[in-house]
């Protein structure tokens, strides 16, 4: 069995392979390149990397158990530190069409940061550097800590796609890993205060000695097709009047992943889904999510919406999405899984 070699067996694991004895191809006059066929079926491929993966650092995760290695790098004029101040990451430009960056901090700029006392993550090595991830939320003013010439704190979703994948996923893995020191400070099993340990990957109870690591709550997002049409909706929650986007919920406890994408569509639009494709997943930490995508071939069509979950949702033709504008609708942010199984959709049809 032919699979391109980017197509690697951790994304492959949920979709049905073809039978023994079959052969599939990549590619074909009539399927494009983001498909694999074999046998009686057609996989969408991820034709690249999503936003805010694709990170360039070496996560060592052997240097967290280190306190003298990690005391030096703390200390190290060249580490670099990414702040977090409230959720919101270090931005330099991104004003008036400029290129967005993000900011490190690096020599004293960064010891002062340190020492205004907030949590701290080792996040890994960029390029033989330690990075460090540290919130400072617990001062009301940040920019004093900074140096001059530094910008501001902004949310990572208004810059994610224009800062580029790599700083993208430095500053994800940074607010991520953050949200969860900030808000894990207290046990669960017994409300005794945590301290922080292996380089701030795990609070280990005062009481009664739980150890509590960071977590991803996973949510499935799934682009609902039959034919040349695609469902989308329109959520209550979006802030945007005419966004149509795929559907996507929390997966619960005691089910599969399928399971959850079928449950989902099943509650918010009454449409029936067979087969289930996994397609790729993309860190969500906002706050604190991992977005599985899939696609899902409907076996029904009629629509009956959930009015506490959408406004709308409707079946678009593929001309209609690529058209959206001149129909009346917008497509979800670039930065998005959504887009990007829209996207590769279109490319397939
Ligand atoms: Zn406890």
């Amino acid at each position: 069995m032919f699979l391109p070699e980017d197509y690697s067996p951790s994304e492959r694991f949920l979709a049905p392979l073809p039978q023994a004895g079959t052969r599939g191809t990549v590619g074909s006059e009539k399927h494009p390149q983001n498909t694999y066929t074999g046998g009686n079926m057609s996989i969408i491929l991820a034709s690249r990397t999503n936003v805010y993966s694709g990170s360039p650092l070496e996560r060592v995760g052997e240097k967290r158990e280190d306190e003298a290695w990690i005391q030096a790098a703390l200390q190290h004029p060249d580490s670099l530190f990414v702040p977090v101040w409230r959720a919101r990451s270090l931005i330099r430009g991104g004003e008036e069409g400029s290129k967005p960056e993000a900011v490190f901090i690096t020599g004293e700029a960064a010891k002062e940061l340190h020492m205004a006392g907030g949590p701290w993550s080792f996040l890994g090595l960029r390029e033989g550097r330690a990075v460090f991830a540290i919130d400072v939320s617990h001062v009301d003013d940040p920019l004093p800590l900074l140096p001059t010439d530094v910008a501001r704190f902004v949310d990572l979703r208004n810059v994610g796609s224009a800062v580029g994948n790599e700083d993208a996923s430095i500053l994800a893995h940074a607010r991520g890993l953050m949200h969860w020191r900030v808000k894990h400070r207290f046990c669960g099993v017994c409300g005794a205060p945590c301290e922080a340990k292996t380089a701030g990957h795990m609070m280990l109870c005062t009481g009664c000695e739980t150890q509590h690591f960071p977590r991803s709550d996973p949510a499935v997002i799934m682009l609902i097709h039959q034919g040349d049409r695609a469902l989308l909706g329109h959520s209550t929650r979006f802030p945007n009047a005419k966004m149509y986007s795929t559907l996507a919920g929390f997966v619960e406890p005691g089910e599969t992943l399928e399971e959850a994408v079928r449950r989902e569509v099943m509650e918010e639009v009454g449409v029936s889904v067979g087969n289930v494709f996994y397609h790729s997943s993309q860190p969500w930490p906002f706050p604190a999510n991992i977005m599985l995508g899939f696609y899902g071939e409907a076996l029904s069509e009629e629509i009956t919406i959930d009015p506490t979950e959408l406004k709308d949702a409707q079946w678009f033709t593929r001309d209609q999405m690529r058209n959206c504008d001149a129909h009346g609708f917008q497509l979800p942010r670039l930065d998005s899984i959504a887009r990007r199984l829209i996207e590769d959709w279109l490319t397939a049809g």
